[in-house]
């Protein structure tokens, strides 16, 4: 079994006296969160210039490192991958032009505050603004941070409420901020009250607590969920580094509770844009009991650009997976729709060409191959009872056109559309 290694606290003046009992206290780490220059540089070296930049930045954004996480970065070394994720950089300030403060329209698919209902039986329910860090490389960094506040008990009654009156809702994803920095107690009014409602199957909980906190994963937080399942758990490591003993640790006390894990990675340039890289994060995952979920390309939102890369970078990363490793390894690579699109998975092309009775496809090694379709395969799908049973309609989009239910999708105000309205008039 691997060892892993450890936080080494002890060895950082600031730190040293800590006590075991404060240290593992999620309370204190939140008290202690690294806000300001001059605590940051009891923990890292920061040379003058950078010091100044950082000052700049601080004006526009907040930074906040939590004292675990601070104890994982290299002292000496300013480009190491943790504190790439966690010190403010002069590059925050520039705004490129592709840049925008809410690129996936959450605010503007938001029927209640707080709440997002973009895709057809499922709700993103943001309980709170506030995270026990602030990651530099933030898609909501738009309201983190900005205004630390957590939801208000009636905005969460009325997020409540709409779940309860849309019936198509089987799954809550809880998210933020983070989630996890709610009190227990709080917390569990949220899944207590989504508990109760009876078309709800599954609640999903989205945090970075394992990862940069760990400390918050505690039996008290553990047993409360246990008690609302089925509880999924989703969370966003970036890179093997960040796969402690405390955050195995962390996951482990949430498997054995019998609450699953994800993952969700943000492709980051100069932190993970890397197959190598990449390929081990997946294989440490599983090995904390973590399973990959998602990579996302990174988004458009404000002052980020510098952690771009591109789509194609996330493409080889996948072309190095699927079928190099286990397909356990394997999560999708999405990019989220600017506009509200939602999440588009890409990868690479298997399909080479089709006939009407063989598909030809390649695997990962270069072979090409042939699948032989059957004769007479046409089902009939879209004809039984469930189908001429009206009420069941559950199809959008591109489903709508294989049922036959339409014939074509097209945009609103078509310019030929136009035409033709304006020739008839
Ligand atoms: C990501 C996301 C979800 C959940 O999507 P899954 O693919 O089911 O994980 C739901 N709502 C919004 C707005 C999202 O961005
Ligand atoms: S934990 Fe998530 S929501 Fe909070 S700052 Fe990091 S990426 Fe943003």
């Amino acid at each position: 079994m691997k060892k892993y290694p450890k936080s080494n606290y002890r060895n950082i003046d600031l730190y040293k006296d800590v006590s075991d009992e404060d240290w593992n206290d999620w309370k204190w780490q939140l008290k202690n969160v690294i806000r300001d220059i001059p605590t940051l540089k009891k923990v890292i070296e920061i040379d003058e210039s950078k010091e100044k930049d950082l000052e700049n930045c601080l004006t526009k954004f907040k930074m906040g490192i939590t004292p675990y996480y601070a104890s994982l970065m290299d002292k000496n070394y300013d480009r190491g991958v943790i504190r790439l994720q966690a010190v403010p950089k002069i590059l925050e300030l520039d705004v490129a032009i592709d840049d925008h403060a809410d690129p996936l329209h959450e605010d503007v698919d938001s029927p209640v505050p707080g709440l997002t209902h973009r895709y057809p039986d499922r709700v993103l329910l943001l309980v709170t603004h506030i995270c026990s860090m602030y990651c530099r490389h933030c898609t909501r960094r738009r309201m983190v941070g900005d205004n630390d506040q957590h939801l208000s008990t009636k905005q969460i009654d009325d997020c409540i409420e709409y779940i309860k009156q849309h019936k198509e809702v089987r799954d809550v994803l809880i998210s933020g901020g983070d989630p996890l920095t709610l009190s227990t107690k709080r917390l569990e009014y949220v899944l207590k009250s989504l508990r109760e409602i009876e078309h709800v199957e599954i609640i999903r909980i989205g945090s970075r607590m394992p990862v940069v906190m760990p400390q918050r994963i505690n039996d008290d937080l553990v047993e409360m969920i246990t008690k609302y399942h089925p509880v999924y758990v989703n969370t966003h490591f970036n890179h093997p580094h960040e796969i402690t003993q405390e955050a195995k640790g962390a996951c482990e006390k949430l498997a054995n509770a019998g609450i699953q894990l994800g993952n969700q990675t943000v492709l980051l340039r100069d932190v993970n844009d890397c197959p190598n890289i990449m390929k081990k994060l997946m294989h440490e995952l599983l090995m904390i009991r973590v399973k990959p979920y998602y990579i996302y390309q990174c988004d458009l939102s404000r002052g980020i650009s510098h952690f771009r890369t591109s789509i194609s970078k996330g493409m080889e990363i996948m072309e190095n997976l699927r079928g190099h490793t286990t397909g356990m390894a394997v999560p999708t690579f999405v990019v989220d729709a600017p506009g509200g699109g939602g999440k588009i998975p890409v990868m690479p092309n298997y399909l080479i060409s089709q006939s009407d009775r063989r598909f030809v496809l390649r695997n990962y090694e270069g072979v090409i191959t042939t699948y032989t379709q059957p004769e007479n395969v046409f089902s009939d799908c879209g004809h039984c009872n469930i189908c001429a049973d009206k009420r069941y309609k559950p199809l959008d989009g591109l489903a709508k056109l294989l049922s036959g239910e339409k014939l074509y999708l097209e945009p609103a105000n078509l310019v030929r559309r136009e035409r033709d309205k304006n020739g008839k008039s």
